[in-house]
């Protein structure tokens, strides 16, 4: 099967990266959220985005433009009647992930493909809201999307070869390099990196070090990019502590448990960047 036109179901941080790789790699995208102002913000983004490719000659104005006319606004699921593919990218709850799924099962065609970019709930769960638990996958994608190579491809328990085979071609065909992992809690990416991260939490927790000497010591000893307090806070600490308790729900194992620092944060609002505070303050 091969994919020519998907929607993307949610116009936030990732899902409008997602339309925006999609759409440069020539297909046509409907971008979906729950009003029109939210898309627009999206295609927002979308165009700050190419603008800036623009004014670093890595695409033309008019590259920008068609690029720009491959995607149509969608305040509607049922827009997805004449889809190939859907990539769902709303908000982190099982709930409105199962009720998203089991509309689109009624409204699709037959051959959709449904994939989300979970970044921590079951697959396989997600697919039994449909009746087509065999073409549902997850894509999940790194933030922020056009950077970022990596593509996380996981097989739900039901996941036919053929339904892989069609996203692993089709994630090659986006420039980015897809990995396959089945559907376990975090995946691979961060069943290693959250527990990472709650360690070097545990770590300032028991004052064996200051935050700065925390992420000093992972930077320059790991050669990490940023220092793993730094990338909590650009993560945010809520979705660090959702993931772990994912984890420790998922595993029954106390290896996984988050530190009472990342909870009492979490609980002060103190949430990251997004919020202004959360390890570090930020203006
Ligand atoms: P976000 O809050 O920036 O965007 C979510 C968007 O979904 C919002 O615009 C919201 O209005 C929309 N939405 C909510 N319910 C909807 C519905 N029923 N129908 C249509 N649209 C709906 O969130 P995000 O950071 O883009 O995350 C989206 C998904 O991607 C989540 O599942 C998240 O776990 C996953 N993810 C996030 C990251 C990350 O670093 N932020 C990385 C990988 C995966």
């Amino acid at each position: 099967m091969t994919v020519k036109k998907l929607m993307v179901i949610g116009a936030g941080q990732m899902g409008s990266g997602i339309a925006q790789v999609c759409a440069q790699a020539g297909y046509e995208v409907l971008l979906n959220d729950l009003k029109d102002e939210l898309v627009g913000r999206g295609l927002g983004v979308i165009e700050k985005n190419l603008f800036r490719q623009v004014q670093k000659e890595r695409i033309t104005s008019q590259e920008k433009d068609e690029v720009i006319s491959r995607i149509s606004r969608s305040t509607d699921l049922q827009d997805a009647n004449d889809v190939d593919l859907v990539i769902e990218a709303a908000v982190e709850s099982m709930d409105i992930k199962r009720k998203i799924f089991a509309q689109l099962d009624e409204i699709t065609p037959e051959h959709t493909i449904l994939a989300t970019n979970t970044s921590s709930l079951p697959i396989t769960e997600i697919a039994a809201a449909t009746k087509r638990p065999e073409k549902v996958i997850g894509m999940h994608f790194m933030n922020p999307v056009p950077v970022m190579k990596l593509v996380e491809i996981i097989r739900g328990l039901a996941t036919a070869d053929e339904v892989y085979q069609t996203i692993e071609d089709m994630t090659n065909t986006l420039a980015k390099v897809p990995v396959e992992v089945n559907d376990f809690p975090g995946f691979v990416s961060n069943r290693i990196l959250m527990p990472m991260i709650n360690e070097a939490i545990y770590t300032l927790y028991e004052g064996v070090a200051t935050k700065e000497a925390i992420d000093e010591v992972m930077k320059l000893g790991m050669n990490h990019p940023m220092g793993p307090l730094t990338l909590a806070d650009f993560i945010g600490l809520d979705t660090c502590l959702y993931i772990m308790e994912t984890l420790h729900d998922g595993f029954g194992d106390d290896k996984y448990r988050p530190c009472p620092l990342l909870r009492k944060y979490v609980k002060a609002g103190w949430l990251g960047k997004k919020s202004g505070r959360g390890f570090y303050t930020y203006e």
